[in-house]
């Protein structure tokens, strides 16, 4: 079979949906087959978090001067914050044939859509609005204007499920991540057709 360019595969969803928490329980396996890309950010880290481990932390001015260098793959403001994934890296694993994973909101996802429309959209769905709510409130990290507002927008971002190839409903960790490892293995079998 030919090598293959790797596969873009970006998970999306809702946020206080689980997504960086199902990525971390991906990531925390030995073997795992795809590389994670490290985003962006202008919001503050949070308690425990390191720079160039969770996100690069950067300044307003830092992010704007990389929009304009055409630097990021995609990017988006989320809660007052803007978020991107950085252009270079994707590119560089992509083309030596290894996955890249993304994890990032769905105004990103709909960039990368436009521009690399042969990447694998999984949509992480939480059970209900109201599980959503209680594991934004429960995770106690944002106050309660913020979560408010994320609410708001997870409303909007569930109506853009349809936009994916599959959705994965976050009812457990351990069995929504088993579904996305046997969605990428089955994704390769579907393109590497000889
Ligand atoms: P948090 O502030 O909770 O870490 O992330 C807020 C939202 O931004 C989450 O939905 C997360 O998936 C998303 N996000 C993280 N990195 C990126 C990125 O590089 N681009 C985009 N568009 N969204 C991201």
């Amino acid at each position: 079979m030919r090598k293959e360019r790797g596969l873009l595969i970006v998970l999306s969803g809702p946020s206080g949906v689980g997504k960086g928490t199902v990525r971390k329980e991906l990531f925390s396996k030995a073997g795992t087959n795809y590389e994670y890309s490290i985003s962006m950010t202008t919001r503050a880290p949070r308690a425990g978090e390191v720079d160039g481990v969770d996100y690069f932390f950067k300044s307003r001015e830092e992010f704007e001067a990389l929009i304009e260098e055409g630097g990021l793959l995609e990017h988006a403001e989320f809660v007052g914050n803007y978020y991107g994934t950085p252009l270079a890296y994707v590119n560089e694993t992509l083309d030596a044939g290894r996955d890249v994973f993304l994890e990032i909101e769905v105004q990103g996802a709909a960039q990368i859509r436009e521009k690399a429309p042969e990447a694998l959209f999984i949509f992480l769905a939480p059970p209900s609005i109201s599980e959503l709510q209680s594991r934004l409130v429960g995770r106690g990290t944002e106050t309660e204007e913020i979560i408010t507002k994320r609410i708001a927008t997870a409303r909007e971002e569930l109506e853009m499920m349809s936009l994916y190839d599959y959705v994965v409903e976050n009812d457990e960790i351990q069995n929504a991540c088993d579904k996305i490892n046997a969605i990428i293995v089955a994704e390769h079998c579907r393109r590497e057709r000889v």
